[in-house]
């Protein structure tokens, strides 16, 4: 999972500063010395990783930190906010045109996803009642525009095409089509290089002056920490662009990309892609990012996750389930079968505070586990089900010879209901003020 080694780094030194009760500045310098570390290990860059931990130590040994009562609080809420700082803020919202249609340039090397990101933000504004249209303007790449026809037809989206001929025609040939069929947003599928390359550059530009576009979108790989900076800045000095959607976030990037682009280039990051499905984008916000690299979760995304994939009705009532704390192994079973379709359970484990997504992945999302998991289940009696403590060893025997399963696999499922229990937990009552303050403190 991306930035885990980032996250587990930072939590390591926040963990020391809270066993300390009192703080004095020199332990402030030595947290300050990890979290440079952390930041560096995870391919931040080293201008931007300066700049940052100075300001966090200005404030951290500034005045009332250290006399407060939680100081090692108030350096973690400081952390945040810089973090946030760091990635821009605010969501930063792509601009629609006044008179449409909305033109947004992809752009980007090779393989940093452009195709399949046009297609995912199509998709995403498709949703929101925009009429998209995709232009194939990637004439370099052979199977650029069938893949683009493909992902297009996946989201419903038409693909506007003309073959292999001069890109800039088929821009402005798109942009004419668009008009005339009531498309209000045109994504523009554009070449890429394996590297920043001089031709490529002058092309994109030449399109630039053409189109008039009112976006250019970079599309870059977080994997690729610190290059995709690199790539970034030279993008934005060449097409001065507007925004940078970052991919590959369900992968195990280290957080160099998402913590750099903004200071590096000034621009921010608008969206985010997040698995190869092509409903996996999302807004980028700063602040639950900035939450998630901390480990304290992204509860808000979740959640939205949650309502996008749940019905309405079933949504409310887990919801009221997890704020009563009342989740029993029934709706343990619900949930995996929904959970299945809102992305892997580790990517969701990963949004709620102080979950160990270690724990939590494999077993449970594949099909013959569910199966497994099912039986399991629905051989227990509904008191069972409800409370779980009740199922001593010969219960267990009775349930595994009518599930055709063994004791043990009984045992895991009761651990693995027991960790979904610690999130419900995380959900509940109080404890959802208690996540409320996480950001105030
Ligand atoms: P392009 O050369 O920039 O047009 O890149 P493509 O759209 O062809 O994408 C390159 C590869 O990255 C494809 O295999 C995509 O499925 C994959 N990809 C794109 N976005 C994501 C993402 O957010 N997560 C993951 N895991 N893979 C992605």
């Amino acid at each position: 999972m991306a930035f885990e080694g980032l996250t587990e780094k930072l939590s390591a030194a926040f963990k020391k500063l809270r066993g300390k009760g009192r703080l004095s500045e020199a332990d402030v310098k030595e947290a300050m010395k990890e979290i440079r570390m952390a930041l560096l290990e995870a391919d931040v860059n080293f201008k931007v990783v300066k700049q940052f931990v100075a300001s966090v130590t200005e404030r951290a040994v500034g005045s009332d930190v250290l006399e407060s009562l939680t100081p090692a609080q108030m350096i973690v809420k400081i952390v945040n906010e810089e973090l946030t700082n760091l990635m821009g803020g605010e969501n930063s919202k792509l601009t629609i045109s006044p008179k449409p249609p909305t033109v947004i340039m992809l752009c980007g090397l090779n393989g940093a996803g452009k195709t399949t990101n046009g297609a995912k933000l199509a998709g995403f504004f498709k949703k929101q009642g925009k009429r998209p249209l995709l232009v194939a303007c990637d004439t370099f790449r052979p199977a650029a525009i069938t893949q683009l026809e493909v992902v297009g037809s996946q989201v419903d989206v038409p693909v506007f095409q003309m073959g292999q001929i001069d890109p800039i025609d088929i821009a402005k040939a798109g942009i004419e089509h668009a008009k005339k069929h009531g498309n209000d947003m045109v994504f523009i599928d554009t070449a890429g290089r394996l590297h920043v390359d001089e031709e490529l550059m002058d092309q994109l530009k030449q399109m630039k002056a053409a189109i008039e576009p009112t976006e250019i979108l970079l599309i870059v790989d977080a994997m690729i920490g610190q290059d995709a900076v690199n790539a970034a800045k030279a993008f934005d000095e060449a097409l001065d662009i507007t925004g940078v959607m970052l991919t590959k976030l369900d992968g195990d990037a280290r957080g160099g990309a998402a913590l750099s682009i903004k200071a590096v280039t000034g621009k921010p990051i608008k969206f985010v892609g997040q698995g190869e499905k092509l409903d996996q984008v999302d807004l980028f916000y700063p602040d639950r990012m900035a939450s998630r690299i901390l480990g304290m979760g992204d509860v808000l995304s979740l959640i939205e996750k949650a309502q996008q994939s749940f019905d309405a009705k079933k949504a409310a009532e887990l919801e009221q389930k997890l704020r009563k704390n009342k989740f029993t192994l029934a709706d343990f079973y619900d949930q995996l079968v929904q959970v299945k379709s809102m992305g892997s359970l580790s990517e969701i484990a990963g949004m709620l505070p102080g979950v160990n997504s270690k724990a939590l992945e494999g077993a449970m999302v594949d099909e013959s586990a569910l199966a497994r998991t099912e039986a399991i289940i629905l051989s227990m009696t509904p008191a069972e089900r409800e409370d779980p403590s009740l199922l001593n060893n010969s219960r267990k025997k009775r349930i595994a010879a009518g599930s055709g399963t063994q004791v043990v696999d009984i045992n895991r499922l009761l651990k693995q209901f027991e960790l979904m229990q610690q999130m419900s937990k995380q959900f509940s009552g109080k404890n959802i003020k208690k996540l409320g303050r996480m950001g105030k403190f």
